[in-house]
């Protein structure tokens, strides 16, 4: 198995620690609003990564920090004319709402920051015994020009760091590029003693002292999307490295951006589609098959055609489970001939390559007309095909709730049909006859089907 490592820039082979186990630490949200579809890819990706380790049999304990102390949350706190942890706890509560809806599994932990605040104080206090950190009137600052390596996660040089950091130039620091480690509090924030006075932890130090805790000091995987290289991972990697002579990440893996016409998604661009409301709009399998079609460190475009193509995509597994009646075989034991062994390995060769899902995706759909060749022939074949399809699906996060989901019904005409339904409303909204338009939406409402109006065009859901 391979992975590309964003430290030595190549594909590695994966050698985990300890035999047989992985650790695998992702940056989870700072929660103070919901998440973005952005933020979902990530999640999702991590999510397929955690699965097929556990398919491959390793034992993986898997992290996901909760940042619940941060600038943001008491700005939020303000706007919301509420505290601190009670802005904490009600977007904690929805990011498990979210990820549950988009059909990710939950992390074995999910570390809050405020409960390692005594952990934090101990690593900062030992970079400053060691030289690597100072206190000015009451901030802590990790001083980059006393670590050689600094700069190696990210590539960058310090001497363009130092120049780069000089926009906001804190006159405080001794090198422009010095990041906080403890941050003094201001009048009426949240705060924790230390002995520098009263503040709170930054955000860098948070993540590398919980994965320290929960994980070891030496972990195989830290995650998280392409912008957390630079500062937050070469952060990280600075303090973890200042601290022990141990390695700690043996694999960095980002994923790309989503982006929406060509900029990248987020709060600071405000571009941005929440997942809680693209999951009512969409199945969620359906958003799985649209990110994970392509390669995890490549760029994706949220596109509403695309994802009406991944919702294609995942119709036809669904209706040749159907049609093939999956369920009546599902309990039955197989033993795979050499031929439907062969699709596995493709599948597996594919995500052993830096996790190529987009391959994988591939193998699926050849599986699937396999599967409906034999069928066709009367060759039982077919029903070995059909459980590969479903045990290599659900490596991917597909076909939950598959007997549930089989038994509605639901005809493989039924997305044609509608596509014209609203085809024919669209013209009716063109010749401004509202009356009739209306009169498709509401005739559509009650069979079951939901067509909401979006600034790409329509779109509907099942209501069943
Ligand atoms: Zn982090």
């Amino acid at each position: 198995m391979r992975i590309y490592n964003t430290l030595s820039r190549k594909k590695e082979k994966f050698i985990p620690l300890e035999p047989g186990k992985v650790k695998i630490y992702v940056c989870g949200p700072t929660v103070y609003n919901y998440f973005h579809i952005g933020n979902a890819r990530t999640f999702i990706f991590f999510d397929v990564v955690r699965s097929y380790f556990t398919y491959r049999n390793y034992e993986v304990t898997y992290v996901q920090n909760l940042t619940d102390i941060d600038d943001h949350l008491i700005e939020q706190a303000i706007k919301e004319k509420t505290s601190v942890p009670e802005i904490a706890e009600k977007y904690i509560a929805a990011f498990f709402a979210d990820i549950s809806q988009l059909g990710v599994k939950k992390a074995d932990h999910y570390p809050k920051a405020t409960e390692y605040i005594g952990e934090m104080l101990d690593m900062i206090e030992k970079l400053a015994e060691k030289g690597l950190a100072y206190e000015v009137n009451g901030d802590v600052y990790f001083s980059v020009d006393s670590l050689t390596s600094y700069g190696r996660l990210s590539g960058k040089k310090l001497e363009e760091l130092r120049v780069g950091a000089r926009v906001e130039e804190n006159l405080q620091k001794r090198n422009p590029a010095d990041f906080t480690l403890w941050k003094k509090a201001k009048e009426g924030e949240p705060r924790w003693p230390s002995p520098w006075g009263e503040g709170r932890p930054g955000w860098h130090t948070e993540c590398v002292v919980m994965s320290r805790k929960l994980l070891g000091e030496t972990i195989d995987i830290h995650g998280g999307a392409v912008d957390l290289i630079f500062p937050h991972h070469e952060n990280e990697l600075a303090q973890a490295e200042g601290i022990s002579a141990k390695p700690f990440v043996r694999y960095w893996m980002h994923g790309g951006f989503l982006n929406i016409g060509g900029e990248k998604m987020s709060k600071s661009l405000d571009n941005f589609f929440l997942a809680r409301d693209v999951v009512k709009k969409f199945d969620s399998e359906v958003l799985r098959i649209f990110f994970l079609s392509k390669h995890y460190r490549s760029q994706i475009d949220y596109n509403l055609d695309l994802i009406g193509e991944s919702e294609q995509a995942l119709h036809s597994l669904y209706m040749l489970l159907k049609d093939l009646d999956y369920l009546r075989i599902m309990d039955k034991r197989i033993n795979y001939t050499e031929e439907v062994l062969e699709s596995k390995n493709e599948f597996l060769a594919a995500m052993d390559d830096d996790f190529n899902t987009a391959r994988s995706i591939a193998v699926l759909f050849d599986i699937t007309r396999k599967a409906r060749q034999y069928y066709n022939q009367q060759n039982p074949v077919y029903e070995e095909y059909l459980h590969m399809l479903v045990e290599l699906g659900q490596v991917l996060g597909l076909f939950q709730n598959l007997a549930i989901k089989l038994k509605t019904d639901w005809d493989s005409y039924s997305n044609d049909l509608i596509a014209l339904l609203v085809k024919y409303r669209d013209k009716f909204k063109e010749e401004k006859n509202w009356e009739m338009a209306d009169q498709i939406r509401n005739d559509l409402r009650s069979i079951g089907i939901e067509l909401q109006d979006t600034k790409e065009g329509t779109i509907w859901k099942s209501l069943k």
